[in-house]
């Protein structure tokens, strides 16, 4: 069951890592194969059917690159 979906604002991610170390359920990485535009290793999810919602990783980020709708 998928509790909240995550979209990405890929393209103003900087690769920070700020909302990785901040999700509880440790499911966000820098990608280890792209880069956006930007030269930055955009986060991603790992497994998104994990995600309860929390949304400390949008809160957490600087640039608004993530939004969580429930
Ligand atoms: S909403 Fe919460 S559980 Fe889901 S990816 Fe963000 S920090 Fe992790
Ligand atoms: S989504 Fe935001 S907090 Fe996460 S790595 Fe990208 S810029 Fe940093």
């Amino acid at each position: 069951m998928i509790l909240a979906k995550l979209t990405f604002k890929e393209e103003l991610c900087k690769g920070c890592g700020l909302c990785v170390n901040a999700c509880p359920k440790k499911l966000l990485q820098l990608s280890r194969d792209r880069l956006n535009q930007k030269g930055h290793s955009p986060v991603e999810i790992t497994e998104p059917e994990k995600c309860i919602g929390c949304a400390f990783c949008a809160t957490m980020c600087p640039d608004c690159v993530i939004t969580v709708e429930k």
